[in-house]
């Protein structure tokens, strides 16, 4: 066929836009973006034409091809997922995933005008961060408390608040990268402050401290090295004699601690953690740590500690260009409200109940999977098998919590592929994501709550 007569092939759009099979997609989509999206198509065929002298192939079904293009279009960016990585707080996968009751205070703050920073009772405008600060003042026993974007941005503003043009002393020890180019000694540049390192990578004395400090000396700070640990000749000084040293010489102490809980995770046999209310008991000034990591909540920096500290960080101009909206505060607020009923914040608070699942919930959970997906994928070998989940987010990188995973791998000359089969589960309506490891493709039970929903798309 000549190109001529390919191009005389194509349709009018006059004529597809009042073809019947088309009715649908124009109360759909509305008239103009279906014009737009047919538009795009014709002047695409008419150059698969020109290069190749033959008509795309969905030239055979415009509508099913324009249908296809549309719906792409709206499927949102932020995709809902199964998350069977192993990995609870999975950054890449946003964090921890939010407590109904968070998740109902976001909804009413996004439809209705919300009290941020009005004062009902008329005694005068509160900062935003008034009633959480109470709350985490209840929970922490700090005096005070202000709220930002996210534990990197409260690094930023305490430096930059508490020491700009003045000297911070860190152990050398402690000058991490947390990841996205987060380095310690950077945000102290971006925060005007100078760094004064003390010590040497695997041992810092409270006499390395006590000597770096001068009167240029503004803060003693310490960062918690969660994403990774050094072994054997180690020694570090803990918050309590720091902040004992820093109340001798009158120096504030932060410590910025990432990850905090405010509940003991020993009780329910997880790895210990620091917990911000311990370090502001041994007399820290101030403690910074996420919303979205152990806490469970939503993204966004907690600075707690002394009034006056806290009193120069709102004040500060960062602090506007730091601060949460009214999403982040409802959610926060929520969540911190868990924290008051312990016997109930297991089974509430989403990070919690997914780590304290058991290897044997997991393993249980693995084996109905397996008896139901067996019959309809017998290309693949499938074994429930013992495995190891991560916290994620930077915390305990040593410390893995025993579960199990569905695992597959092809049967000899069957011709299904590993990589074709994961490839083909991110692409279903939820996304399944796992991992390939050792020639199988790893399944870890820890984050599956959906077990319904999962089997059904999987034996569609
Ligand atoms: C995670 C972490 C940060 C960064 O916190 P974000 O909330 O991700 O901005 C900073 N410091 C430490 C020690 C961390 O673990």
């Amino acid at each position: 066929m000549t190109q001529h007569d390919l191009f005389s092939q194509l349709p009018a759009l006059d004529r597809l836009l009042h073809d019947a099979t088309f009715a649908p997609l124009l109360t759909k989509y509305g008239h103009s973006r279906l014009v737009e999206t047919l538009r795009l198509m014709l002047t695409e065929a008419r150059s698969v034409i020109r290069k190749e002298g033959a008509l795309p192939d969905w030239a055979q079904a415009w509508a099913v091809e324009a249908e296809t293009r549309l719906h792409r279009e709206d499927t949102s960016a932020l995709r809902p997922v199964f998350n069977l990585t192993g990995t609870v707080l999975h950054t890449n996968l946003g964090r921890a995933i939010q407590a109904d009751a968070a998740v109902e205070a976001v909804s009413q703050a996004m439809r209705a005008p919300v009290t941020v920073e009005y004062d009902l009772d008329g005694a005068g405008r509160g900062h935003r961060d008034s009633a959480i600060a109470r709350l985490l003042c209840e929970l922490t026993g700090a005096e005070d408390a202000c709220i930002v974007n996210n534990n990197a941005a409260a690094v930023l503003l305490m430096l930059a608040a508490c020491a700009s043009g003045e000297e911070v002393i860190v152990s050398r020890g402690e000058l991490v990268e947390i990841g996205g180019a987060f380095r310690i000694p950077d945000v102290m540049r971006q925060a005007g402050c100078i760094l004064q390192e003390v010590g040497t990578t695997n041992r810092t004395h409270l006499k390395d401290y006590r000597s770096a400090i001068n009167e240029k000396t503004a803060l003693l700070m310490k960062v918690h090295t969660s994403n990774y640990q050094i072994a054997g000749f180690t020694k570090a000084i803990d918050e309590a004699e720091l902040a004992e040293l820093g109340n001798e010489y009158n120096i504030p102490v932060v410590v910025d601690l990432g990850s905090g809980s405010l509940v003991d995770l020993t009780q329910y046999g997880l790895p210990a953690e620091p917990m911000p209310q311990r370090l502001i008991g041994a007399g820290v000034s101030l403690v910074s740590f996420s919303g979205d990591k152990l806490l469970g909540g939503p993204q966004a920096g907690i600075i707690v500690g002394k009034r006056a500290l806290i009193e120069r960080l709102q004040s500060h101009p960062l602090k506007r260009a730091l601060r949460v909206d009214k999403m982040t505060l409802a959610a926060l607020e929520a969540t911190l409200r868990l924290y008051r009923h312990p016997e109930t914040l297991r089974e509430r608070l989403p990070t919690l109940r997914l780590l304290t699942r058991t290897a044997q919930e997991c393993t249980a959970l693995a084996q109905r999977l397996m008896a139901a997906l067996m019959p309809h994928y017998p290309e693949f070998t499938f074994r429930v098998e013992p495995c190891l989940s991560q916290i994620g987010s930077g915390s305990l990188p040593v410390d893995r919590l025993p579960a199990a995973a569905l695992t597959l791998a092809p049967l000899d000359g069957r011709g299904g592929t590993l990589e074709a089969l994961a490839q083909k589960w991110r692409s279903l309506p939820v996304p399944v994501i796992g991992r390939i490891t050792d020639g199988r493709l790893w399944l870890d039970m820890r984050c599956l709550e959906d077990e319904t929903g999962l089997l059904e798309m999987l034996l569609k």
